[in-house]
């Protein structure tokens, strides 16, 4: 579970709130009286659709109920997960009458039940078991049983909403990390700040009435009138529920809302509630319709979860890596190239030392680093599938006449460069590193600081091997993932996802791979007791694959690698190695048309989703027509005495961008000294010290390491605070004592015992440990000693 990520995104763009209303930004602080309009803390009298819909609601439901009357009255039985069985009567018995016969404890503890362990056979606690079932009882520890207090929790926040500003609800769906409501208020109207509290009061009172959500099933034309004041509402009904069908509303209060449930019994499980932020919104996301607006908000069965999550909302926020990044002037985006970060001295030393790392990774590991185009002709797209599928997502530029795109991954690039020759099989495994800036025209909307980018690059690599290396290569990836997480301070697990229903290639080579990638991950599991899960079916439809999510020091989730496997580009690109030793017959160059064995599936190949931070759903997909070259056509069948490589897409990282905000804020801009971009600064304790805190600062320059002096006419207590919230490793206090014995006098940043001042260190010693620390990448402390006094 990962709520918290999305939630801090919530929250700190709550902080830097901007709410706007018809295009126009708001000015700052939304309790500004200049322009959020005063209003009651509801609407005297209520909106008169609430009453009409009520009236409505009770005449249909009097009816539904004496249905439900008739229905028959039998015995059923009813298996808890303990294995032990209650007996109960058809249409009568519920869930939370049999939670309430085990103890009241565990009633008030559960907020929905599960039957037969199907995920989509949620059922409220008071409705009545139609049958013999499995029963679970749910609690908001679990996961379906948080998202349904969530989406009960939006019901409310719809209620109070109806009430305040007589508004038109259209959807209140439950997400990552809280819940939102989308409204449009009468007369294109914004929410504002101010309106915060005075909805949290309208939820006070009506957690309090303990409001029952009682559920009613309507036909599409009962629904189509209930729904007449709303348009949006219509809309979906319309859209969504086939004729002559019938759906369900649920009642809490006055409002009544279209709604599959289920939900908590009533409103007074919702102990503790908080807004967290409004913004505008598109009906259903699309720029062609109404402008919406939208409550967000987060909410526990107690006020102690509540107190702990406000708590690390804080420290999540004070690490968000677009503020730290301005803080220690790391990068920033200008908007005369949105999405396209600008990286700044500093930030760009954190950015090479990542590369270097990984540099030093791929020598020990036979990788080899390559460096290919950035803009292809089109063609190149066509036959990589790209230019179907991911047209949207590209830039596209004429050049001569003719269309190109930037790239918006390696892959193709590297088929070429397998392609270029004849490869034998004793070449293989090749692995081509490349960290190749890559382009992708993301919504404008979706950017979002380093995590949603234009213009990035990654630690990309490709493997080409034989099929009976993929063992031996994952193992490799596996040991490469635990030594690069493991010195970052990252947990991590994997999920293998397997053979789709509709897949490309031969199902024994299907079978041998996924064979071979079980072994290696059974292995590194039993090596390290690590975790991974099995996604059945879950894989791409060219090759299974490994996802990696990795938790940071806040237990975010983010998912950083993958290790694809792909048994499609080497068909698309005709890439083949020749098996035995003698030398093949010279292959003809012309592509064969329609020689090569069609895919078994119809779909073509979507964009490379190893590489992808891609998103379903930000923009529509429209696919190209017009299709000018045939994939098909240009495909071979492999040469005899040749055979297909399989093709490894794999990222440790991941964009480089991405990963410096993970790790941003993963330290909270605490970075360890080999990437620190501020690595020691020396401070002379006077005038007089100047030219020794210079000569420092010259020798371990010449060391490599980033070091600055402070000559500014600060106090001496002064500098020492600014180098701390600079986040400097090491203070070198430098003054008449350390000058004469050539020494310093060091504070470790993260040793609180080293920070008042103590015994002087030499320097021959100082910069001995600093190489050792930095060149380890160590997280110790180098001086422990230091701090005692003489
Ligand atoms: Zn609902
Ligand atoms: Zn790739």
């Amino acid at each position: 579970m990962a709520p918290e990520k999305k939630a801090v995104d919530a929250v700190t763009e709550g902080v830097k709130k901007v709410a706007i209303a018809g295009g126009k930004k708001e000015k700052k602080k939304g309790g500004a009286a200049g322009d959020a309009p005063q209003r009651p803390l509801e609407l005297q009298p209520a909106p008169e659709f609430l009453q009409r819909r009520i009236e409505l609601f009770d005449r249909l439901k009097k009816k539904y109920d004496e249905e439900i009357a008739k229905k028959p009255r039998e015995r059923i039985t009813i298996t808890m997960p303990d294995g032990s069985i209650r007996e109960g009567t058809s249409w009568e018995t519920t869930p939370g009458e049999i939670a309430k016969g085990i103890s009241n404890s565990l009633y008030k503890r559960t907020v929905v039940a599960r039957l037969d362990g199907d995920p989509n056979k949620l059922w409220d606690l008071d409705r009545p078991l139609e049958a013999n079932c499995k029963l679970e009882l749910l609690s908001f520890e679990d996961e379906q049983g948080q998202m349904v207090f969530w989406h009960s929790s939006a019901h409310i926040l719809g209620e109070a909403c109806e009430r305040r500003f007589g508004c038109s609800l259209c959807i209140g769906p439950p997400i990552e990390s809280g819940f939102y409501y989308e409204m449009a208020l009468p007369d294109g109207g914004a929410v504002h700040e101010s309106d915060w509290k005075p909805i949290e009061t309208l939820v006070g009172s009506i957690v309090k009435e303990k409001q029952k959500f009682e559920r009613l099933e309507l036909s599409k034309e009962d629904l189509l009138e209930m729904f007449n004041y709303n348009k949006y509402k219509q809309h979906i009904i319309k859209d969504k529920i086939p004729d002559g069908t019938y759906t369900t509303v649920y009642r809490n209060g006055p409002l009544i809302d279209l709604c599959r449930g289920p939900h908590v019994p009533d409103t007074g499980r919702i102990e503790a509630f908080s807004i967290l932020k409004n913004s505008a919104s598109y009906f259903l996301g699309s720029q062609e319709n109404d402008s919406l607006q939208r409550l967000y908000g987060i909410s526990f069965p107690d006020k102690k979860r509540m107190a702990e999550h406000k708590k690390f909302l804080e420290e999540a926020a004070k690490r968000d890596h677009r503020k730290i990044g301005q803080d220690q002037e790391l990068f920033f985006f200008h908007p005369l190239s949105p999405g396209s970060a600008f990286w700044l001295p500093h930030g760009s030393r954190i950015y090479n030392t990542l590369q270097s790392y990984i540099r030093e990774q791929y020598w020990k590991r036979g990788y080899e680093e390559v460096h290919t185009p950035n803009m292809y002709n089109a063609d190149l797209w066509r036959q990589s599938g790209h230019w179907d599928y991911y047209q949207d997502d590209m830039f596209v530029v004429d050049v001569d006449k003719t269309k190109f795109a930037l790239k918006p991954m390696n892959c193709p690039g590297h088929c070429l460069m397998f392609g270029h020759r004849e490869r034998s099989h004793r070449e293989l495994p090749i692995r081509y590193a490349d960290f190749g800036v890559l382009h992708r025209n993301e919504a404008s909307g979706a950017l979002s600081g380093l995590t949603r980018v234009r213009r990035f690059q990654q630690d990309d690599a490709h493997i080409f091997c034989r099929e009976d290396q993929i063992k031996t290569e994952m193992d490799g990836l596996f040991d490469f993932l635990q030594e690069m997480y493991g010195l970052l301070g990252f947990t991590f697990k994997l999920n293998l996802s397997t053979r789709p229903e509709k897949y490309l290639g031969e199902i024994e080579t299907w079978n041998r791979a996924e064979a071979m990638l079980k072994e290696s991950l059974d292995e590194w599991k039993v090596r390290t007791g690590g975790v991974w899960e099995l996604n059945e079916g879950d894989g791409a439809f060219y090759g299974p694959k490994i996802d990696v999510k990795v938790f940071d020091s806040l237990r975010r989730e983010w998912q950083v690698a993958t290790f694809q496997l792909d048994f499609m580009n080497p068909q698309s690109f005709n890439l083949e190695y020749v098996v035995g030793e003698a030398p093949v017959a010279k292959k003809d160059q012309d592509p064969k048309p329609a020689a090569a064995p069609k895919p078994k599936v119809e779909e073509a190949p979507a964009a490379d989703k190893a590489d992808g931070e891609k998103t379903d759903g930000e923009k529509p997909q429209e696919k190209a027509k017009e299709v000018a070259y045939s994939r098909e056509k240009n495909m071979r069948p492999v040469t005899a005495g040749c055979a297909r490589p399989v093709m490894i897409h794999r990222a440790m990282a991941g964009s480089i961008e991405r990963f410096t905000a993970i790790l941003c804020e993963h330290f909270g801009g605490k970075w360890p000294f080999w990437l620190s971009p501020r690595q020691i600064i020396v401070i002379p304790v006077g005038k007089g010290f100047f030219d020794y805190a210079e000569e420092v600062r010259s020798i371990f320059h010449k060391q490599r390491m980033f070091v600055d002096v402070d000559t500014s006419g600060n106090t001496l207590q002064k500098k020492i605070r600014s180098a701390q919230l600079a986040q400097y490793n090491f203070i070198f206090v430098v003054g008449d004592e350390e000058m004469r014995g050539r020494q310093v006098n060091v504070r470790y940043r993260d040793d609180t015992s080293t920070q008042d001042r103590g015994k002087p260190v030499p320097l021959d010693e100082a910069i001995e440990k600093l190489v050792t620390l930095r060149d380890e990448k160590g997280m110790y402390n180098p001086f422990p000693a230091a701090a005692k006094k003489a």
